[in-house]
Parts: C-alpha cells; sequence; structure tokens
C-alpha cells in the first residue's frame, strides 16, 4: 500500500481564500479582524514565526499589529502591554510568542490575556470551555489536525485515535477536541510514561504524534491503512524540516498520512487566522 498524501497546503489555502472571503464581507460591515503579536527579545526562529504570521494576516487583509519588546523587559511591562492591547477595540485577537526569555513567566502573561481575545486558546478559561465541551478558542494545531482528517474524509467518530505527546499546545488539547460527543472518537494519549507505545498505535485507526523527537513512530508500529497525522518539526544540518514519523517507511504501509513540511504546519498558520475571524465576529455581536 501506498498512503494517499494529506495536502495540507492545498487545505490550508482553500481555507485562507474563504477567511479572505470572509474579512471582506465584514469589512462590508465595517468590521476588520486585528491580530496583535507580542515579540519579546531577538530569538530568530520566533522572529521568522511571527513575521509569517503577519504575511498571513495581510494576505487576508485582517489588521496587524506587531509589538515588539527588548530583551530585558519586565514582567510588569510585558503585562501593561498586554492589558493595553486587551483595551484596544481595534484588536481582535492577541498572541505572546514562545518561548519568552528566560526570567519571564509565559503561564501568567497567557493568563493576562483577555479570554475572549485569547485566539492561541492556551488561557485557563478557554482550555477550561474545551474540557466541559463548549469550546470557543482552541488552539490552532488540534484544530488543524481534526480539519485536516474531515477534509480527506477520515471518519473519526466511532474510531481509535492514538495520540503520542500530552503537551498543553498539542496532544492534550486534541485528545479533548476529538473525544467530545461532537467528534466521538476514541482517544488513548500516550506519553514518555508509556509503557509499550507500539501495542497502543496499533490498535489504532489514526495516529497522530507529536513529540518534538524523529523516529517516534515507524512502519511495523501501524496496521496497514491507518490514517498518520504527522504534527512535529525536526530540522536537518542543511535546515530542511522533517517530521517525528519515518515518513518513507510509514507511507508504505499507512492508508493517509501529512507530510512534513507541507501538512499540519499551514493548517496551523490558517487556524490561527480563522480564530481571530471568530473572536473579530464576536467582538462584533455576529455569530461565527
Ligand atoms: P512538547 O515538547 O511540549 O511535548 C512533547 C510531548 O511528546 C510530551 O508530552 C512528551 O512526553 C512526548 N514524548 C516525547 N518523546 C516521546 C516518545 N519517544 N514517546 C512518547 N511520547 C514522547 O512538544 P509540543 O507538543 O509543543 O511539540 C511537539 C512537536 O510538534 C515539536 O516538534 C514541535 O516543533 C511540533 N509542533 C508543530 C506544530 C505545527 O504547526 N506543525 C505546532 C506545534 C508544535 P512527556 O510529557 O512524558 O515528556
Amino acid at each position: 500500500m501506498t498512503a494517499r498524501i494529506i495536502d495540507g497546503k492545498a487545505v490550508a489555502a482553500a481555507i485562507r481564500d474563504r477567511i479572505a472571503g470572509e474579512v471582506a464581507g465584514l469589512a462590508a460591515a465595517g468590521v476588520v479582524p486585528g491580530l496583535a503579536a507580542v515579540l519579546v527579545g531577538d530569538d530568530p526562529a520566533s522572529a521568522v514565526y511571527v513575521d509569517g504570521k503577519e504575511r498571513d494576516c495581510r494576505a487576508v487583509r485582517m489588521r496587524w499589529l506587531g509589538v515588539r519588546l527588548p530583551a530585558g523587559t519586565t514582567q510588569r511591562d510585558l503585562h501593561r502591554e498586554i492589558d493595553r492591547l486587551n483595551a484596544d477595540p481595534d484588536v481582535s485577537g492577541i498572541i505572546v510568542q514562545m518561548p519568552l526569555p528566560g526570567g519571564l513567566d509565559a503561564v501568567a502573561a497567557q493568563e493576562r490575556i483577555d479570554p475572549a481575545k485569547d485566539v492561541d486558546g492556551l488561557h485557563p478559561v478557554n482550555g477550561g470551555r474545551l474540557l466541559r465541551g463548549d469550546p470557543t478558542f482552541v488552539p490552532a494545531t488540534p484544530l488543524g489536525c481534526q480539519l485536516l482528517l474531515a477534509e480527506y474524509g477520515i471518519p473519526v467518530a466511532g474510531a481509535n485515535v492514538v495520540i503520542v505527546g500530552r503537551s498543553q499546545l498539542v496532544g492534550r488539547p486534541l485528545a479533548l477536541l476529538l473525544s467530545l460527543r461532537a467528534a466521538n472518537a476514541t482517544v488513548t494519549l500516550c506519553h514518555t510514561g508509556t509503557a509499550d507505545l507500539a501495542a497502543h498505535t496499533r490498535r489504532a485507526d489514526i495516529v497522530v504524534v507529536a513529540t518534538g523527537h524523529p523516529h517516534t513512530l515507524t512502519a511495523e508500529m501501524i496496521v496497514p491503512g491507518a490514517a498518520v497525522v504527522d504534527v512535529g518539526i525536526n530540522r536537518r544540518a542543511d535546515g530542511s524540516l522533517f517530521g517525528d514519523v519515518d515518513f518513507p517507511e510509514v507511507a508504505r504501509v499507512a492508508g493517509a498520512i501529512t507530510p512534513v513540511p507541507g501538512g499540519v504546519g499551514p493548517m496551523t498558520r490558517a487556524m490561527l487566522l480563522a480564530n481571530t475571524l471568530l473572536a473579530a465576529r464576536r467582538h462584533a455581536g455576529i455569530a461565527g
């Protein structure tokens, strides 16, 4: 078997087009969604991520507000900036780019963001709503994984889904999302304490890998026909990217698989725009 390649780039492009159309429609009603990104310090990788978000935002004609603070910024100054953005009616969504320089408390910064503007979905209020079963802002990567499966007609309801990695950003919210009644998957969440990872992945209809470790999933760890979603991003010495899955070998056995790059990554970016659009609609009192 050779797996169907799940083209996240194409799906994300279609979503961006749809969002651009909705932004144009809102503009006609006098509403312009705005995303503010706070970048503290001069970590080059973080700057690249923020630049990408700015490009995405401008491409769909959302308002962009980039806030760059020096590496020596204090927690109090960071909070003051977040407070300012919370109060700015032109800002629909706020993100604080991670990681923050040492000495700054990321959790406190996330909690400072108005939950109604928390388009990264990391505020405890939004985590709590997801837990309760009526999510508003779900982190972009889990949302993107769910949408990719839906776009490719891969059944989630009733499926055994094994997620490898339990981070607050990816694995745990994805486990919650797919186990909601609306999705109806049976979810197993694995991590470094899992005794026999392969025993779990071999029972899965869908495996999602988000560990940050190459070759976490190899061909003998799945059943033929399983769908594989690779969230991981690793970098070779030449700068090229690859995932957590042994792609060439797993693709011979899987039914469908996301590549890296071009799988989950573009979806994550598109879902941040979708969350910002949702925030703008909600602020304007328009159902979305
Ligand atoms: P974290 O480091 O926060 O979490 C990694 C998780 O994987 C932990 O729960 C860890 O377990 C688990 N883990 C690590 N190694 C193994 C293993 N060998 N077997 C089982 N579980 C393991 O990472 P993130 O969730 O933030 O990111 C994961 C990867 O996804 C990274 O490569 C990151 O760059 C990428 N990423 C990609 C995105 C995209 O848009 N494509 C977006 C976000 C992240 P334990 O809890 O026990 O330590």
